[in-house]
């Protein structure tokens, strides 16, 4: 009886539900994916019913395929995208579609809100003044589409639009709302001076509650299309980030989670709201005791990808002969070279730079080339630029939380051996991969096992989660890596002007397609 907790994850490329034994065991999973909108270039919007049928589909798919009744089921907990916008009417009837975090159309709003006393309202939201978040969307859209913005009731983002056609109430989570640039972290409350400047009233906004907040009631229909009792308890939960925190195992004090998928992150948890004196960090909320600070950027895993597409169709072509993966071929190729480069630098801002510059402007480049250096050697610059980028974010998130001892690597990155030592030895810290799937929803599952009282501590997590690969610093490369470090990081904040220069060249002689790619 009660044997069972499903983790739901509303991504951007896809929902996951995954069905875990109360040891977090996955007994089933179930993923459906929907598409990233683009009708202009800078704009990515998703469908909101397209996701809420998603969201049913995973849920009775998953529970399908695995043998237990409905009542086996403990609780069904919320993982979803941050940053996301929606503008709903009087008679709850859709306005716009869903504007994500990847869209750009805010980005001349978010200039202005940061020129204008911004950098206040970080520091009482904890959410970087920066296009993906609802405040600067909310801004622009007041000013585009003054009509539209009349005539909206309501403006919710995607996991309260799911709640609300399960439930019928509009509510939003701590966690969310801790990203949407309105949420005053120290109150737990909307901002007053953050809703001013997006243009809206508290009454617009859904009902605040914590991510132990659980709603039961579902209709008979729906209860029975799921196949879930209708008292089944739904946990709101939190947003995607901070549970993958607690789904990989990351959250005592001196362990960071770093992820490198496409993009990448790095994240840690504190035991209250805490931002960064020069706003380099984000702060949002896990529970009212676990809050992660973090940055996110934009260049992660892509960079790899643009090296294999760009810089390496021959080598591709090898690999694909010999049925190898690419990635494979150009981590052998790169292994050739020492670390280091043989002091060839390569910065990975091709698509500009959230954390820790939050500097749109940021172009890649090579610096330090000589004749000596072959492809080879730009191939291992890449992965190590990659890597330099994200251990720049390192200073911020210590300055918060203190002196970090071990990391714990995430994403795709970590499929390749070299990668994962490189980091070891950049970051001169143990590295540990978790034995991780789906960790938001993970994440997720935990925190409803939590917030039902099931579990006394989200600790539990640590006997639910393996390791496996664990590398330790090779001093020869890390005090190597210590010295170039320096040059890699004074890099972008020497040159600020010549990126803004090179940048606005770019906007103007650039095809219409890339504009607004840069984030
Ligand atoms: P997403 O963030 O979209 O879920 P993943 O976590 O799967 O993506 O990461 C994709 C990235 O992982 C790729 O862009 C590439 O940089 C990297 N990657 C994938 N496979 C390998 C590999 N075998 N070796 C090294 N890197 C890899």
């Amino acid at each position: 009886m009660n044997s069972l907790m499903i983790g739901v994850d509303i991504g951007t490329t896809s929902t996951k539900a995954v069905v875990f034994t109360l040891a977090g065991k996955v007994v089933a999973h179930h993923a459906v994916d929907y598409p990233l909108l683009r009708p202009t270039p800078a704009a990515a919007e998703q469908d909101p019913e397209q996701i809420f049928r998603a969201v049913v589909e995973t849920i009775r798919a998953s529970l399908q395929a695995c043998p237990a009744g409905p009542t086996e089921v403990v609780c069904v907990a919320f993982s979803a995208a941050m940053h996301s916008l929606i503008a709903v009417g009087a008679r709850d009837q859709l306005l716009t579609h869903s504007i994500t975090w990847a869209d750009n159309r805010a980005a001349a709003w978010a200039e202005r809100i940061r020129q204008q006393g911004g950098d206040a309202i970080y520091r009482r939201t904890g959410t970087p003044i920066h296009p993906m978040s609802p405040l600067a969307k909310l801004a622009w859209l007041r000013d585009e589409q003054p009509g539209l913005f009349e005539q909206a009731a309501r403006f919710v983002g995607i996991k309260e639009y799911v709640f609300f056609k399960l439930f019928g109430e509009w509510i939003v989570d701590h966690s969310i709302a801790s990203a949407t640039g309105l949420f005053n972290l120290e109150r737990r409350d909307w901002d007053d001076d953050a809703l001013q400047v997006a243009g809206v009233r508290r009454e617009q906004l859904s009902t605040l509650v914590p991510t132990t907040h659980h709603v039961q009631g579902l209709t008979a229909q729906m209860a029975e299309h799921l196949g879930l009792d209708a008292d089944t308890p739904f946990v709101i939960g939190a947003n995607d980030g901070v549970l993958s925190n607690l789904g990989v195992n990351a959250i005592q004090p001196g362990e960071v989670a770093v992820t490198i998928g496409t993009s990448g992150a790095m994240r840690a948890v504190v035991d209250r709201p805490m931002t960064d004196a020069s706003g380099r960090t984000f702060c949002y909320a896990l529970t009212e005791q676990h809050w992660v600070v973090g940055g996110p950027v934009n260049n992660g895993g892509i960079i790899f990808r643009w090296v294999r597409d760009e810089f390496a169709a021959s080598e591709c072509e090898t690999a694909k002969r010999l049925g190898i993966d690419p990635y494979e071929v150009l981590t052998r190729i790169a292994e050739r070279v020492s670390a280091g480069s043989e002091g060839l630098l390569f910065h990975p801002f091709l698509a500009g730079e959230r954390a820790p510059l939050w500097n749109a402007n940021l172009r890649g480049s090579f610096f330090g080339l000589a004749m000596h250096h072959r492809k080879e050697h730009m191939i291992r610059a890449a992965l190590e630029g990659v890597i330099f980028n994200l251990y720049s974010i390192l200073p911020a998130v210590e300055s918060l939380v203190g002196t970090s001892t071990s990391i714990k690597a995430t994403g795709g990155f970590a499929r390749s051996g070299l990668w994962r030592q490189m980091m070891a030895d950049v970051f001169n810290r143990d590295v540990v991969v978790p034995e991780s799937f789906e960790s938001s929803c993970l994440g997720a599952a935990v925190l409803g096992l939590y917030a039902l009282g099931r579990v006394d501590s989200l600790e539990v997590v640590g006997g639910m989660v393996g390791a496996t690969h664990r590398h330790s610093p090779i001093p020869k490369n890390a005090a190597l890596y210590e010295r170039l470090l320096p040059i890699f990081m004074s890099v972008p904040v020497q040159l600020a002007d010549q990126y803004r220069q090179i940048a606005a060249f770019q906007q103007q002689i650039a095809a219409p397609s890339a504009l607004g790619a840069a984030a």
